[in-house]
């Protein structure tokens, strides 16, 4: 896709930087929290100006990070497409074609003169007395450095670091003669034609990739320290199919399927917290038919830990197992001890011998891009700070953020947040209110503060490695960043954006 400048005002005072203007709401973000915010507050405040700054050369964000081969969603997309614009596909897309979605909201809402793509953020400063945020950018190619000005500042960065993934060193790394790569970093010329690969891992990337290969390679190692749960799930949604054949409206049969899945998704979440054994078992006999005979189920794919304290991985119609029955794929787990010239040796002493090594090691998590915040010329230190409902943080003024679920779909919560900012910016507006900024009020001063995501419920190493960086939460609502849709559906929509936790100026 291309790009072009949006039209803006100048800003005053730019020195070596040159000055992008003033928009009334600056995005950072261009994957599909962005372009979904910008479509709502097109939506809603037609007249208002907007930018939508990425630091990557094309648009995506997530979908276009990740490109190695067979790269898809582990949601269902009727539930991870956005509440406006029907999935028309199959319930599992691939990368490709949610970049094409993408690209339809984008045409279909004009976003493209908005979007200005290797612009990274790296500054924003809010002055109370201008009322706006200051936001510096670095042109990406050029080394340009921008300042633009906004009166509302939209963070969707994601979570994790898009330029420099999580890849533990491991001893011997530099002797060994094969190619090292990365899932975020995948080569557009790898040949993997009769090599032997080890993909490093045992989470979604890895459960992906390695059917994607397996008929190419000459066979796929998957080297694990620990299992992780998997869901075997057809990839034709009967549902879907049966709606379809229908003559009714498709925004009808999109419903449907967003309701049905979005159910079914919670009801896994439900039994995770109050039926762990169950579920267990639910998702080890999903399994078990598709293994080999007599494959070694509790050493290689007995997870240690409670159902959805970390992602369940889909495995559609099993193809990870069907690689695994074909003896094109096989599990050592086992500790890594190093590299060797030619493999990689692990604690039992085996060497697995290697021509390619995947690390799908996981993300760095990155907070708010990495940008660096100021109020009135206060460094924010954000570990200091707590979330308002999972959407602004006390003290920072005219700061929304996205972050979707980690248990539903993602898109989910990028709609009900939207409506959010959009009832929010209206509210300001109808106050004449230039600034809302979150404030603890006197009864929450001596509110514990908690981490902002609890171990015992959800445990990613990329959140475990980076806990301590985060910002936090309070023990009750709205200080609280809730992880299920079910609730929040019905909390957003009604949340009172009056009830003193706000405060407008
Ligand atoms: C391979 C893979 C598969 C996934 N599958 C699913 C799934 O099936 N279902 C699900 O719910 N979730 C899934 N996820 C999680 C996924 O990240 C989210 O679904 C979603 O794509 C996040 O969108 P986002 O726009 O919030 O962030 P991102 O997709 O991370 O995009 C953020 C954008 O912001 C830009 N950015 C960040 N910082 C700056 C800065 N300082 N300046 C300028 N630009 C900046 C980045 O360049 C990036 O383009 C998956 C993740 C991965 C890696």
């Amino acid at each position: 896709m291309t790009t072009t400048a949006p039209a803006t005002a100048p800003a005053e005072g730019a020195g070596d930087i040159e000055d992008a203007g003033h928009v009334d709401v600056l995005i950072v973000g261009a994957g599909v929290s962005g372009i979904g915010a910008a479509h709502h507050l097109r939506d809603t405040f037609p007249d208002r100006t907007f930018v939508i700054l990425d630091a990557q050369d094309n648009r995506g964000g997530t979908w276009w990070t990740h490109r190695y081969p067979g790269v898809r969603s582990d949601s269902d997309l009727f539930t991870y497409g956005y509440r406006f614009k029907p999935w028309r596909g199959p319930s599992i897309a691939a990368g490709e074609e949610i970049l094409a979605y993408l690209d339809e909201v984008i045409d279909e809402d004009g976003l493209d003169q908005h979007i200005r793509l290797r612009h990274r953020v790296t500054a924003a400063s809010w002055s109370t007395r201008d009322r706006r945020w200051t936001v510096e950018v670095t042109h990406c190619e050029t080394g340009q450095r921008l300042r633009f000005t906004t009166g509302f500042l939209w963070m969707c960065p994601g979570y994790y670091n898009h330029a420099k993934p999580y890849r533990p060193r491991w001893e011997g790394m530099d002797r060994f003669q094969g190619v090292i790569v990365h899932p975020q970093r995948w080569p557009d010329d790898l040949d993997l034609d009769g090599k032997r690969v080890v993909v490093i891992g045992s989470g979604a990337t890895a459960a992906t990739l390695i059917p994607a290969i397996a008929g190419k390679a000459e066979h796929v190692t998957m080297l694990q320290r620990s299992p992780s749960y998997y869901l075997a799930r057809p990839v034709t949604d009967e549902l879907a199919v049966t709606l379809r054949a229908l003559d009714i409206p498709e925004e009808w049969t999109y419903e449907i399927l967003r309701r049905h899945n979005a159910a079914r998704q919670q009801e896994l979440a439900r039994m995770s917290a109050a039926a762990p054994r169950q579920l267990h078992t639910f998702l080890m006999e999903s399994i078990r038919p598709l293994l080999p005979e007599g494959f070694d189920v509790d050493k290689h794919l007995t997870p240690r830990y409670r159902p959805w304290q970390q992602r369940i991985a889909v495995v559609p119609n099993g193809d990870l197992f069907a690689a695994l029955r074909e003896g094109k794929a096989s599990i050592v787990t086992d500790t890594i001890e190093a590299f060797t010239e030619h493999g990689i040796t692990v604690s039992c002493g085996e060497e697995i011998p290697a021509d390619v090594v995947v690390t799908a090691t996981g993300f760095n998590l990155s907070l708010f891009g990495d940008v660096a915040f100021t109020v009135d010329g206060e460094p924010v230190d954000f570990t200091g700070h707590v979330t308002w409902r999972g959407i602004m943080i006390n003290g920072v003024p005219n700061m929304a953020y996205v972050f979707g679920y980690f248990r539903h779909s993602w898109t989910l919560r990028v709609d009900l947040v939207s409506d959010l900012v959009s009832r929010l910016l209206a509210t300001m507006r109808d106050k004449g209110a230039t600034m809302v900024v979150p404030t603890l009020r006197p009864q929450e001063a001596d509110m514990p503060l908690l981490p902002w995501c609890d171990p015992e419920n959800f445990s990613p190493g990329y959140v475990m490695r980076s806990q301590d960086a985060l910002f936090k939460q309070g023990d009750r609502e709205p200080w609280t960043h809730m992880l299920e849709h079910d609730e929040e559906r019905e909390i957003l929509p009604k949340a009172d954006l009056d009830d003193g936790t706000l405060v407008y100026r």
